[in-house]
């Protein structure tokens, strides 16, 4: 049975007072039989853990080192991650890819430590605009999915997050074709390499997920959920796309 999960990425935005979104969202959406995710920023993971405790919403982050402890100024490990009680860590978003220079197998380092810590990662697969003009979207894919994600996954610790680098912080949402095409092709390479494993594995759709496009996107096949960015700030764009979710 795969889970669904609505699953919101801050970026580099918010403060201690939008931390108060959480409480929203955390009511609303307690109830609904989906998975709830909010990854802030690390500097408020350990604030928005207390504020959303006993409430079924759940706490990531957006990266980790690919080691566990050491001389590696500025950065956070995966242990760490874990000991405040946080659930899932983003790793492989086309940002970190393009703004720090990681690579798939830098991806790869991260998701084993991380799920070797008990957290769930969520890996961001995507093909540029350039890619997908070239007809290359799957070949793309395919490289990414193949490196990234450690022969160690299971279902219970690992999200794929189908991610157009063209679609995120845009305003412009793949088709439901393109999303289905995508889709149908990551669960079929998760189930040749995983088995049942791969079957169960939740598929997440993100960029530009908005209450407006979320039902048609959570009514594609193989879409389990949806990796939301800008529209996950505000717990009144939020709450309605975890509605459409449950309601898929
Ligand atoms: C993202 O940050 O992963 C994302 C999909 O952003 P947005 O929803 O703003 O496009």
């Amino acid at each position: 049975m795969r889970r669904k999960l609505a699953a919101g990425n801050w970026k580099m935005n918010g403060s201690l007072a939008a931390l108060s979104q959480l409480d929203q969202i955390a009511q609303e959406t307690g109830s609904l039989d989906v998975e709830t995710l909010i990854c802030p920023p690390y500097l408020y993971v350990s604030e928005a853990l207390t504020r959303v405790s006993g409430h079924q919403l759940n706490i990531g982050v957006q990266d980790c080192h690919f080691e566990t402890s050491g001389a590696h100024t500025g950065d956070i490990s995966a242990s760490m991650i874990a000991d405040l009680g946080a659930s899932h860590v983003i790793l492989g978003h086309s940002e970190r890819r393009a703004d720090h220079d990681e690579s798939s197998e830098d991806v790869r380092e991260k998701a084993r430590t991380a799920m070797a810590a008990g957290l769930t990662a969520i890996i961001c697969v995507g093909e540029s605009e350039k890619q997908r003009l070239a007809k290359n979207t799957l070949d793309i894919i395919g490289g990414q999915l193949a490196i990234s994600v450690p022969d160690a996954s299971k279902a219970a610790n690992m999200v794929i997050a189908y991610e157009p680098v063209w679609a995120i912080g845009t305003g412009r949402t793949a088709t439901t074709a393109e999303i289905d095409e995508v889709h149908d092709f990551i669960r079929t390479r998760l189930k040749d390499r995983f088995g049942e494993e791969g079957a169960n594995m939740t598929v997440l759709y993100g960029g530009s997920v908005k209450p407006t496009n979320a039902a048609e996107i959570f009514a594609t096949e193989n879409v389990d959920g949806a990796l939301v960015g800008g529209a996950s700030l505000m717990a009144q764009d939020f709450v309605p796309i975890v509605r459409a979710l449950a309601e898929a």
